[in-house]
């Protein structure tokens, strides 16, 4: 390691549990970070801080005004402009650190596209809002045999849970038998700062140990908190003798079909993803101007408002509708405005 980088990581090199061997294993780390919500983007500005080599952030959506009441990479600027969270990301983390590689990819990850953004890292974290995508990373994780972070946060309630395939219980051991569409949403309840950056510190600190090859009892447990009530708790995670996914290698999630509509965490709004498809914006936006009154476009995608809706869309093809949660009022709209 040259001086500037021994300067510049000269604390974390003097704390006992890292030291200069495991800066080295940082530096030569790969992580991708899935979803750069709250979370997500806590987790990148720690990562990339610490000098991880190369970061990828996957990241579907964009900047809105109501992001920034969470610690985020995004200001005002970036909100105004709709960047999307992904590149916004991207330059933020280039300006923290110039001396590791960062990558920003707009998608949406799904079973088709899976292999291509998650292969050949060393590690996964958790910044998504839905359990079909943490499912979808879950089963990824076991067929290849590699960690990754599964964290979530709610109100003041927040949990983490490193998931090491083969050595740990995975995603599906600890909530397969749990009821499903019962949890609460940051859309139904909201969620406060604190225990955004609270988890994104406890994923990071599971981060820094995996990737510098320490891994101990501690890190089987599942860490729970709640900032408000001043709760906490770990509770050991036993591996599911019968885990579809870990136990018997049933990969659902990676062999089904991509969820034709996702409603998003934080707003009232629809994902739609009829088919992947690149669209030529600049063509759209003409087309558009003869029925609607006012369209924004940047590089990345073209809002426009049908009122009471807002309807953005990306050049893969994907459009995000707010003001609805009925998927049927989603795809007729997007027929309308964009065509099948
Ligand atoms: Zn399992």
């Amino acid at each position: 390691m040259n001086e500037v980088l021994n300067e510049k990581y000269s604390r974390q090199i003097l704390f006992a549990g890292i030291g200069e061997e495991g800066q080295k294993k940082l530096l030569e780390s790969k992580v991708v970070i899935i979803g750069c919500g709250a979370i997500g983007a806590a987790s990148a500005s720690l990562l990339a801080r610490a000098g991880i080599g190369a970061i990828r952030i996957v990241d579907r959506d964009f900047v809105e005004p109501s992001n920034l009441q969470r610690p985020t990479l995004f200001d005002e600027a970036d909100a105004t402009a709709a960047l999307p969270k992904a590149i916004a990301a991207e330059r933020k983390l280039r300006w923290i650190n110039s001396s590791i590689s960062v990558e920003g990819v707009l998608a949406d990850l799904s079973p088709r596209n899976v292999n291509e953004l998650l292969a050949g890292f060393d590690l996964m974290l958790d910044g998504t809002d839905n359990f079909e995508t943490r499912f979808l990373i879950n089963d990824f994780a076991v067929k290849a045999r590699k960690p990754w972070i599964y964290a979530a946060a709610v109100g003041s309630y927040g949990l983490t849970m490193p998931i090491r395939p083969g050595q740990t219980a995975c995603l599906a051991c600890l909530l397969e038998s749990r009821p499903r569409g019962l949890e609460e949403t940051c859309d139904t309840v909201g969620v406060i700062g604190p225990i955004v950056n609270l988890i994104a510190s406890l994923e990071c600190a599971s981060a820094l140990k995996l990737l510098t090859s320490q891994v101990e009892g501690s890190d089987e447990t599942l860490t729970s908190c709640d900032v408000w009530s001043g709760r906490f708790q770990s509770v050991r995670v036993s591996r599911n003798r019968d885990c579809p996914v870990c136990a018997k290698s049933e990969f659902s999630y990676l062999e089904g079909d991509a969820q034709p509509h996702i409603t998003m965490c934080g707003r009232d709004s629809v994902q739609i993803h009829e088919r992947s498809r690149a669209l030529d914006l600049a063509t759209l936006r003409n087309r558009l101007a003869q029925s609607v009154a006012e369209v924004r476009q940047n590089d990345y995608l073209l809002r426009f408002r049908i009122p009471p809706y807002e309807m953005t869309i990306f050049a893969d093809g994907r459009a995000i509708l707010k003001g609805t949660r009925d998927p049927s009022v989603a795809r007729s709209l997007y027929a309308r405005y964009v065509g099948l």
